[in-house]
Protein backbone atom coordinates (compact mmCIF):
# COMPACT_ATOMS: atom_id res chain seq x y z
CA UNK A 1 0.00 0.00 0.00
CA UNK A 2 1.24 3.35 -0.92
CA UNK A 3 2.52 5.46 2.49
CA UNK A 4 0.94 9.15 3.29
CA UNK A 5 3.37 11.77 4.24
CA UNK A 6 0.65 14.27 6.06
CA UNK A 7 2.03 17.79 6.27
CA UNK A 8 2.01 20.43 9.46
CA UNK A 9 -1.18 22.71 9.30
CA UNK A 10 -0.88 25.65 6.66
CA UNK A 11 2.87 23.89 5.01
CA UNK A 12 1.05 22.66 2.14
CA UNK A 13 1.20 26.20 0.34
CA UNK A 14 4.43 25.97 -1.98
CA UNK A 15 2.49 22.55 -3.08
CA UNK A 16 -0.49 24.32 -4.18
CA UNK A 17 1.47 26.96 -5.97
CA UNK A 18 3.37 23.38 -7.45
CA UNK A 19 6.15 24.11 -6.20
CA UNK A 20 7.37 20.14 -6.01
CA UNK A 21 9.67 20.11 -2.99
CA UNK A 22 8.41 19.33 0.48
CA UNK A 23 10.97 19.82 3.33
CA UNK A 24 11.41 17.61 6.36
CA UNK A 25 10.43 20.16 8.72
CA UNK A 26 6.51 20.38 6.75
CA UNK A 27 5.89 16.89 7.80
CA UNK A 28 3.95 16.06 10.04
CA UNK A 29 3.53 12.89 9.89
CA UNK A 30 4.25 9.39 8.25
CA UNK A 31 1.84 7.02 7.60
CA UNK A 32 2.92 3.70 6.62
CA UNK A 33 6.99 2.82 6.11
CA UNK A 34 7.92 4.18 2.46
CA UNK A 35 11.66 2.86 2.00
CA UNK A 36 14.42 5.47 0.10
CA UNK A 37 12.91 6.64 -3.09
CA UNK A 38 8.98 4.98 -2.65
CA UNK A 39 6.51 6.84 -4.29
CA UNK A 40 3.94 8.36 -1.38
CA UNK A 41 0.87 10.79 -1.42
CA UNK A 42 0.83 13.86 -0.33
CA UNK A 43 -1.99 15.24 2.22
CA UNK A 44 -2.87 18.63 3.73
CA UNK A 45 -3.43 18.66 7.46
CA UNK A 46 -7.29 18.96 6.60
CA UNK A 47 -6.96 15.85 5.11
CA UNK A 48 -7.23 17.24 1.66
CA UNK A 49 -4.82 15.57 -1.68
CA UNK A 50 -1.90 17.26 -2.73
CA UNK A 51 0.37 15.25 -4.55
CA UNK A 52 2.72 11.97 -5.21
CA UNK A 53 6.03 11.81 -4.66
CA UNK A 54 9.38 10.30 -4.06
CA UNK A 55 10.41 9.68 -0.37
CA UNK A 56 13.90 10.27 0.35
CA UNK A 57 14.00 9.97 4.46
CA UNK A 58 17.91 10.61 4.14
CA UNK A 59 17.30 14.41 2.71
CA UNK A 60 15.91 17.89 4.36
CA UNK A 61 14.00 17.33 0.78
CA UNK A 62 11.79 14.72 2.38
CA UNK A 63 9.53 14.51 -1.15
CA UNK A 64 10.15 15.51 -4.45
CA UNK A 65 6.66 15.92 -6.13
CA UNK A 66 6.22 13.62 -9.66
CA UNK A 67 2.57 14.46 -10.13
CA UNK A 68 -0.08 16.84 -8.50
CA UNK A 69 -2.96 14.67 -11.14
CA UNK A 70 -4.22 12.62 -8.67
CA UNK A 71 -5.32 10.23 -11.32
CA UNK A 72 -1.31 9.73 -12.83
CA UNK A 73 0.33 7.06 -11.82
CA UNK A 74 3.96 6.56 -11.16
CA UNK A 75 4.75 3.94 -13.38
CA UNK A 76 6.57 3.03 -16.85
CA UNK A 77 4.39 5.06 -18.60
CA UNK A 78 4.32 7.91 -16.39
CA UNK A 79 8.67 8.22 -17.30
CA UNK A 80 8.43 7.56 -20.60
CA UNK A 81 5.45 10.21 -21.05
CA UNK A 82 7.29 12.89 -19.11
CA UNK A 83 10.74 11.73 -21.33
CA UNK A 84 8.80 11.63 -24.46
CA UNK A 85 7.23 15.35 -23.46
CA UNK A 86 10.63 16.74 -22.86
CA UNK A 87 11.83 15.56 -26.25
CA UNK A 88 9.08 16.60 -28.58
CA UNK A 89 10.24 20.32 -27.11
CA UNK A 90 13.66 20.12 -27.79
CA UNK A 91 12.69 18.86 -31.20
CA UNK A 92 10.95 21.79 -31.33
CA UNK A 93 13.77 23.84 -30.29
CA UNK A 94 16.60 22.91 -32.48
CA UNK A 95 17.50 21.87 -35.85
CA UNK A 96 19.39 18.78 -34.75
CA UNK A 97 21.76 19.26 -38.32
CA UNK A 98 23.16 22.20 -36.76
CA UNK A 99 22.94 20.97 -32.84
CA UNK A 100 23.29 17.45 -31.59
CA UNK A 101 24.20 18.43 -28.07
CA UNK A 102 21.13 19.05 -25.87
CA UNK A 103 19.82 18.71 -22.19
CA UNK A 104 16.91 16.35 -22.94
CA UNK A 105 15.34 16.33 -19.36
CA UNK A 106 16.37 19.12 -17.16
CA UNK A 107 15.25 17.93 -13.77
CA UNK A 108 12.46 19.78 -11.91
CA UNK A 109 11.62 21.87 -14.82
CA UNK A 110 10.86 19.44 -16.99
CA UNK A 111 8.92 17.53 -14.47
CA UNK A 112 11.07 14.63 -13.30
CA UNK A 113 12.97 15.84 -10.19
CA UNK A 114 16.39 14.88 -9.94
CA UNK A 115 16.47 13.18 -13.44
CA UNK A 116 18.92 15.12 -16.14
CA UNK A 117 19.18 13.84 -19.40
CA UNK A 118 22.11 14.75 -21.74
CA UNK A 119 22.37 13.95 -25.52
CA UNK A 120 25.67 13.99 -27.07
CA UNK A 121 25.08 13.46 -30.26
CA UNK A 122 24.60 9.36 -30.60
CA UNK A 123 25.24 8.89 -26.28
CA UNK A 124 23.07 9.49 -23.77
CA UNK A 125 24.04 10.43 -20.51
CA UNK A 126 21.85 10.65 -17.37
CA UNK A 127 22.29 11.65 -13.85
CA UNK A 128 20.25 10.57 -11.30
CA UNK A 129 20.29 12.44 -8.08
CA UNK A 130 17.86 11.89 -5.69
CA UNK A 131 16.10 9.21 -4.14
CA UNK A 132 13.02 8.97 -6.43
CA UNK A 133 14.98 9.02 -9.64
CA UNK A 134 17.40 6.17 -8.27
CA UNK A 135 14.32 4.13 -7.24
CA UNK A 136 12.96 4.57 -10.79
CA UNK A 137 16.48 4.03 -12.86
CA UNK A 138 14.57 0.68 -14.37
CA UNK A 139 11.66 2.66 -16.07
CA UNK A 140 13.83 5.71 -16.72
CA UNK A 141 16.64 3.85 -18.49
CA UNK A 142 13.77 1.61 -20.80
CA UNK A 143 12.04 4.98 -21.55
CA UNK A 144 15.40 6.04 -22.91
CA UNK A 145 16.44 2.84 -24.74
CA UNK A 146 12.63 2.27 -26.05
CA UNK A 147 13.01 6.66 -27.94
CA UNK A 148 16.70 6.26 -28.80
CA UNK A 149 16.87 2.26 -29.68
CA UNK A 150 20.39 2.75 -31.13
CA UNK A 151 22.15 5.07 -28.69
CA UNK A 152 24.41 4.55 -25.81
CA UNK A 153 23.86 5.12 -22.26
CA UNK A 154 26.33 6.16 -20.21
CA UNK A 155 25.13 6.99 -16.42
CA UNK A 156 27.32 10.12 -14.52
CA UNK A 157 25.57 9.77 -11.06
CA UNK A 158 28.84 11.17 -9.67
CA UNK A 159 27.59 14.38 -7.96
CA UNK A 160 28.09 15.24 -4.30
CA UNK A 161 24.31 15.92 -4.15
CA UNK A 162 23.37 12.13 -4.15
CA UNK A 163 25.04 12.20 -0.37
CA UNK A 164 21.93 13.92 0.88
CA UNK A 165 19.77 11.49 -0.52
CA UNK A 166 21.71 8.84 1.07
CA UNK A 167 23.33 7.88 -2.22
CA UNK A 168 26.56 6.47 -3.07
CA UNK A 169 28.07 7.64 -6.21
CA UNK A 170 27.50 5.48 -9.53
CA UNK A 171 29.05 5.34 -12.91
CA UNK A 172 28.95 3.34 -16.21
CA UNK A 173 27.68 2.34 -19.07
CA UNK A 174 23.92 0.95 -19.08
CA UNK A 175 23.14 0.02 -22.58
CA UNK A 176 25.46 -0.21 -25.76
CA UNK A 177 28.45 0.02 -24.34
CA UNK A 178 31.67 1.40 -25.61
CA UNK A 179 35.49 1.58 -25.23
CA UNK A 180 35.95 5.44 -24.54
CA UNK A 181 33.52 8.00 -24.19
CA UNK A 182 35.15 10.35 -26.16
CA UNK A 183 32.08 11.72 -28.46
CA UNK A 184 32.20 14.96 -31.31
CA UNK A 185 29.05 16.43 -31.17
CA UNK A 186 27.20 20.13 -33.34
CA UNK A 187 26.22 23.22 -31.90
CA UNK A 188 25.35 25.84 -34.00
CA UNK A 189 27.58 24.18 -36.80
CA UNK A 190 30.96 23.92 -34.51
CA UNK A 191 32.24 20.71 -34.01
CA UNK A 192 33.07 19.55 -29.77
CA UNK A 193 35.39 16.96 -28.43
CA UNK A 194 33.03 15.70 -25.43
CA UNK A 195 34.20 13.31 -23.29
CA UNK A 196 31.59 12.02 -20.94
CA UNK A 197 33.02 9.87 -18.86
CA UNK A 198 36.01 12.27 -17.68
CA UNK A 199 34.02 15.19 -18.75
CA UNK A 200 33.27 18.12 -16.24
CA UNK A 201 29.51 17.77 -15.19
CA UNK A 202 27.93 15.22 -18.13
CA UNK A 203 30.81 16.20 -20.06
CA UNK A 204 30.30 19.68 -21.10
CA UNK A 205 28.08 23.20 -20.42
CA UNK A 206 25.72 22.79 -22.93
CA UNK A 207 23.66 25.85 -21.18
CA UNK A 208 26.16 28.11 -22.47
CA UNK A 209 25.63 27.23 -25.93
CA UNK A 210 23.98 30.99 -26.47
CA UNK A 211 26.46 32.64 -24.67
CA UNK A 212 28.99 30.95 -26.96
CA UNK A 213 27.15 32.84 -29.97
CA UNK A 214 27.25 36.10 -28.35
CA UNK A 215 30.89 35.33 -28.13
CA UNK A 216 31.30 34.88 -31.40
CA UNK A 217 28.87 38.16 -32.12
CA UNK A 218 30.81 40.60 -29.56
CA UNK A 219 34.29 39.31 -30.87
CA UNK A 220 34.70 40.01 -34.31
CA UNK A 221 37.69 41.81 -34.85
CA UNK A 222 38.76 41.64 -30.69
CA UNK A 223 41.51 40.12 -29.11
CA UNK A 224 40.12 37.94 -26.24
CA UNK A 225 40.48 36.57 -22.69
CA UNK A 226 38.28 33.57 -21.93
CA UNK A 227 38.88 33.07 -18.43
CA UNK A 228 37.88 29.49 -17.32
CA UNK A 229 37.61 28.34 -20.38
CA UNK A 230 37.61 24.75 -19.80
CA UNK A 231 37.59 23.07 -23.50
CA UNK A 232 37.94 26.13 -25.37
CA UNK A 233 34.77 26.29 -27.02
CA UNK A 234 34.08 30.15 -26.52
CA UNK A 235 36.77 31.04 -28.06
CA UNK A 236 36.23 28.65 -30.63
CA UNK A 237 33.30 30.78 -31.02
CA UNK A 238 34.81 33.74 -30.96
CA UNK A 239 37.24 33.01 -33.69
CA UNK A 240 34.63 31.26 -35.63
CA UNK A 241 32.97 34.69 -35.04
CA UNK A 242 35.78 37.02 -36.67
CA UNK A 243 38.17 37.48 -33.49
CA UNK A 244 41.95 38.24 -34.01
CA UNK A 245 43.08 36.26 -31.10
CA UNK A 246 41.95 34.73 -28.13
CA UNK A 247 43.77 33.45 -25.14
CA UNK A 248 42.15 30.46 -23.04
CA UNK A 249 42.67 30.53 -19.38
CA UNK A 250 42.41 26.86 -17.25
CA UNK A 251 43.62 25.10 -14.32
CA UNK A 252 42.97 21.78 -15.94
CA UNK A 253 45.47 20.39 -18.01
CA UNK A 254 43.20 18.14 -19.59
CA UNK A 255 40.51 20.61 -21.02
CA UNK A 256 43.52 22.85 -22.00
CA UNK A 257 44.30 19.69 -24.37
CA UNK A 258 40.98 19.03 -25.22
CA UNK A 259 40.78 22.87 -26.13
CA UNK A 260 43.72 22.58 -28.38
CA UNK A 261 41.74 19.65 -30.52
CA UNK A 262 38.47 21.42 -30.45
CA UNK A 263 40.35 24.57 -32.33
CA UNK A 264 42.25 21.97 -34.36
CA UNK A 265 38.72 20.06 -35.38
CA UNK A 266 37.15 23.26 -36.66
CA UNK A 267 39.56 24.16 -38.45
CA UNK A 268 41.08 27.36 -37.12
CA UNK A 269 44.31 29.27 -37.47
CA UNK A 270 46.47 27.99 -34.14
CA UNK A 271 48.40 31.14 -34.12
CA UNK A 272 45.41 33.18 -33.16
CA UNK A 273 45.33 31.08 -29.76
CA UNK A 274 46.99 30.44 -26.57
CA UNK A 275 46.37 28.10 -24.07
CA UNK A 276 47.56 29.12 -20.89
CA UNK A 277 47.28 26.55 -17.38
CA UNK A 278 47.24 28.79 -14.76
CA UNK A 279 44.80 30.04 -12.02
CA UNK A 280 42.78 32.98 -13.17
CA UNK A 281 42.41 35.06 -9.68
CA UNK A 282 46.23 35.17 -10.37
CA UNK A 283 47.01 35.44 -13.77
CA UNK A 284 44.19 38.21 -13.94
CA UNK A 285 46.01 40.26 -11.31
CA UNK A 286 49.34 39.41 -13.12
CA UNK A 287 48.13 41.24 -16.19
CA UNK A 288 46.60 44.06 -14.46
CA UNK A 289 50.01 44.61 -12.59
CA UNK A 290 51.64 44.59 -16.35
CA UNK A 291 49.46 46.79 -17.77
CA UNK A 292 48.53 43.78 -20.49
CA UNK A 293 44.77 44.81 -21.85
CA UNK A 294 42.17 42.68 -24.14
CA UNK A 295 39.24 44.24 -26.43
CA UNK A 296 36.71 41.72 -25.01
CA UNK A 297 37.27 39.47 -21.46
CA UNK A 298 35.44 36.32 -20.80
CA UNK A 299 34.11 35.18 -17.45
CA UNK A 300 32.34 32.01 -16.49
CA UNK A 301 34.16 30.76 -13.46
CA UNK A 302 32.78 27.63 -11.39
CA UNK A 303 29.58 28.12 -9.01
CA UNK A 304 30.94 30.20 -6.17
CA UNK A 305 27.84 30.11 -3.54
CA UNK A 306 26.77 25.95 -2.88
CA UNK A 307 24.45 27.56 -0.16
CA UNK A 308 23.18 30.32 1.19
CA UNK A 309 25.62 30.79 4.26
CA UNK A 310 28.37 30.80 1.19
CA UNK A 311 26.30 33.64 -0.17
CA UNK A 312 28.10 36.73 0.78
CA UNK A 313 31.63 35.32 0.53
CA UNK A 314 30.26 34.40 -3.22
CA UNK A 315 29.33 38.24 -3.92
CA UNK A 316 32.45 39.20 -2.66
CA UNK A 317 34.48 37.11 -4.90
CA UNK A 318 32.45 37.99 -7.71
CA UNK A 319 33.06 41.75 -7.35
CA UNK A 320 36.44 41.15 -6.74
CA UNK A 321 37.47 38.91 -9.78
CA UNK A 322 34.95 41.54 -11.94
CA UNK A 323 36.82 44.41 -10.47
CA UNK A 324 39.81 42.86 -11.80
CA UNK A 325 38.44 42.03 -15.39
CA UNK A 326 37.20 45.50 -15.84
CA UNK A 327 40.58 46.91 -15.02
CA UNK A 328 42.23 44.67 -18.16
CA UNK A 329 39.52 45.55 -20.79
CA UNK A 330 40.52 48.17 -22.99
CA UNK A 331 38.49 51.54 -23.07
CA UNK A 332 35.18 50.77 -25.69
CA UNK A 333 35.77 47.37 -24.93
CA UNK A 334 33.52 44.41 -23.46
CA UNK A 335 33.25 42.26 -20.54
CA UNK A 336 30.84 38.96 -20.83
CA UNK A 337 30.38 38.02 -17.30
CA UNK A 338 28.70 34.83 -15.69
CA UNK A 339 27.20 33.71 -12.33
CA UNK A 340 25.96 29.87 -12.25
CA UNK A 341 25.21 29.83 -8.46
CA UNK A 342 21.61 29.58 -8.28
CA UNK A 343 21.64 31.43 -5.11
CA UNK A 344 22.44 34.35 -6.61
CA UNK A 345 19.68 36.38 -8.11
CA UNK A 346 20.09 38.40 -11.37
CA UNK A 347 18.84 41.35 -9.80
CA UNK A 348 22.18 40.92 -7.14
CA UNK A 349 24.36 40.03 -9.43
CA UNK A 350 23.62 42.87 -11.73
CA UNK A 351 24.61 45.15 -8.53
CA UNK A 352 27.81 43.06 -7.76
CA UNK A 353 29.17 43.94 -10.86
CA UNK A 354 28.15 47.58 -10.49
CA UNK A 355 30.12 47.48 -7.27
CA UNK A 356 32.58 46.22 -9.38
CA UNK A 357 32.62 48.59 -12.16
CA UNK A 358 32.43 51.64 -9.23
CA UNK A 359 35.88 49.88 -7.64
CA UNK A 360 37.65 49.41 -11.02
CA UNK A 361 36.78 53.17 -11.74
CA UNK A 362 35.19 52.19 -15.15
CA UNK A 363 31.64 52.90 -16.62
CA UNK A 364 29.89 50.16 -17.67
CA UNK A 365 26.79 49.50 -19.75
CA UNK A 366 25.06 46.68 -19.52
CA UNK A 367 24.39 45.86 -23.42
CA UNK A 368 22.72 42.12 -23.20
CA UNK A 369 21.48 39.82 -20.71
CA UNK A 370 22.67 36.22 -20.96
CA UNK A 371 21.02 33.23 -19.79
CA UNK A 372 20.90 29.35 -19.70
CA UNK A 373 19.95 27.91 -23.59
CA UNK A 374 16.08 26.89 -24.14
CA UNK A 375 17.19 23.15 -23.34
CA UNK A 376 17.61 24.23 -19.62
CA UNK A 377 14.01 25.79 -19.32
CA UNK A 378 12.59 27.19 -16.24
CA UNK A 379 8.97 26.02 -14.92
CA UNK A 380 7.34 29.00 -13.69
CA UNK A 381 6.42 26.56 -10.27
CA UNK A 382 9.99 26.62 -10.06
CA UNK A 383 12.15 29.67 -10.22
CA UNK A 384 15.07 27.93 -8.73
CA UNK A 385 15.33 26.44 -11.81
CA UNK A 386 17.38 29.69 -13.43
CA UNK A 387 20.94 29.66 -11.91
CA UNK A 388 22.83 30.67 -14.96
CA UNK A 389 23.13 34.14 -15.57
CA UNK A 390 25.37 36.60 -17.43
CA UNK A 391 26.17 40.19 -18.41
CA UNK A 392 26.99 42.01 -21.15
CA UNK A 393 28.98 45.08 -20.18
CA UNK A 394 30.41 47.62 -22.07
CA UNK A 395 33.30 48.62 -20.39
CA UNK A 396 34.69 52.38 -20.87
N1 LIG B 1 33.32 28.41 -20.07
C1 LIG B 1 33.33 26.97 -20.06
C2 LIG B 1 32.88 26.39 -18.73
C3 LIG B 1 33.68 26.84 -17.54
S1 LIG B 1 33.54 25.75 -16.20
C4 LIG B 1 32.46 26.45 -21.21
O1 LIG B 1 31.61 27.17 -21.72
O2 LIG B 1 32.64 25.30 -21.59
C5 LIG B 1 34.74 26.33 -15.12
C6 LIG B 1 36.17 26.00 -15.50
O3 LIG B 1 37.01 26.74 -14.62
C7 LIG B 1 36.62 24.56 -15.36
O4 LIG B 1 37.17 24.14 -16.58
C8 LIG B 1 37.69 24.56 -14.26
O5 LIG B 1 38.78 23.70 -14.57
C9 LIG B 1 38.17 25.98 -14.30
N2 LIG B 1 38.67 26.58 -13.05
C10 LIG B 1 38.12 26.56 -11.82
N3 LIG B 1 38.80 27.34 -10.96
C11 LIG B 1 39.82 27.89 -11.67
C12 LIG B 1 40.87 28.80 -11.36
N4 LIG B 1 41.00 29.30 -10.13
N5 LIG B 1 41.71 29.14 -12.35
C13 LIG B 1 41.60 28.62 -13.59
N6 LIG B 1 40.61 27.78 -13.94
C14 LIG B 1 39.74 27.40 -13.00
Amino acid sequence: MTATVILQAEREKSLKRRHPWVFSKAVKQVKGTPNSGDTVDLQAADGSWLGRGAYSPDSQIRVRVWTFDQAELIDSEFFSRRIRQAWQLRQQLFDLTQTNGLRVVAAESDGLPGVTIDLYNDVLVCQLLSAGAERQRKHIVAALVQLFPSYSIYERSDVDVRKKEGLAPVTGWLHLPREHGEVTILENGMQILVDVINGHKTGFYLDQRDSRAAAARYGKGKTVLNCFSYTGTFAVSALRGGATHVTNVDMSELALETARKNAEVNQLDLSKLDFNKADVFKLLRSFKDQGKQFDMVILDPPKFAENKAQLMAACRGYKDINRVAMQIVKPGGVLLTFSCSGLMEESLFQKVVADAALDAGRDCLFIERLSQATDHPIASFYPEGHYLKGLVCLIR
